[in-house]
């Protein structure tokens, strides 16, 4: 018998899909389908409402601006709020991972955010955070790569944890921590997008949304691409391209 596709629903991307982050819907797809799990994509434009029985939520970055937009809609959509605290898998990446927040700070100030997480953010002190990062998942200890562009911080509370902790850049800005942890969400500073060059992460989500572990899928372009990011992120010693 087929498995039952998996829902993948990706939340205002034309607001929220800053440096291809709606390509982490495409890596989701794409990993499933290496193991015979069909997956289907819907992106919901602004205004439209989020379904509440997605298998998983993918919230992208965004230039404060359209953060702003995406905040009010968000507002509005007590549906996802509740679909997310109940355990569906999310991610979020930056202006995501800040709005899934209990507080951020918009363009006009400190504003609530969804209190998904147990997190909250302000500003980084001194320049906004540019560049590769290399961190050290807190899940399973794989190099979790991406690159970041941002001025928000992240300051955990006792119900978040770190996703990873940054051998490489700047993250949350705070003890060395990168992203959050809690319940069904997974948040991040990192772009990429972040599903394509951290595969493990990938299949993490889906292992979440079809409640069975999956068979092992390498591919071989994205090892390339790993390794040659890991290159790039500069201080890079031997011994990190070995382990890679
Ligand atoms: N505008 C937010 C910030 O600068 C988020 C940026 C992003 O999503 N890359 O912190």
């Amino acid at each position: 018998m087929q498995p039952d596709p998996v829902n993948i629903v990706v939340v205002y991307p034309k607001l929220l899909g800053l440096y291809g982050d709606r390509g982490n819907a495409a890596a989701l797809r794409h990993r499933a389908a290496a193991r015979g799990i069909e997956a289907t994509v819907l992106e919901v434009a602004p205004g439209d409402p989020i379904p509440e029985q997605a298998d998983i939520y993918l919230v992208g970055g965004a230039e404060d601006g359209s953060m702003a937009a995406a905040a009010k809609l968000l507002e509005r959509q007590p549906g996802f709020v509740r679909a997310v605290g109940a355990g569906a898998p999310c991610l979020a990446v930056c202006a995501g991972f800040q709005l899934l927040s209990r507080e951020y700070v918009g363009m006009d100030g400190p504003r609530p955010g969804l209190g998904l997480l147990d997190v909250t953010c302000s500003r980084l002190t001194g320049p906004r955070a540019v560049g590769e990062v290399v961190t050290r998942s807190e899940i399973d200890g794989s190099r979790l790569l991406g690159f970041e562009n941002h001025q928000g911080d992240a300051v955990l509370g006792p119900a978040a944890r770190p996703l990873g902790i940054v051998e490489v850049g700047r993250g949350n800005g705070h003890e060395g921590h990168e992203g959050a942890q809690q319940g069904s969400v997974i948040a991040t500073y990192l772009h990429g997008p972040v599903l394509v060059r951290n595969p493990a992460l990938a299949d993490l989500l889906l292992t979440r949304a079809v409640g069975r572990e999956l068979e092992p899928y390498l591919d071989s372009r994205v090892e390339r691409l790993r390794r040659e990011r890991l290159s790039a992120a500069g201080s890079l010693r031997t011994r990190l391209l070995r382990r890679a």
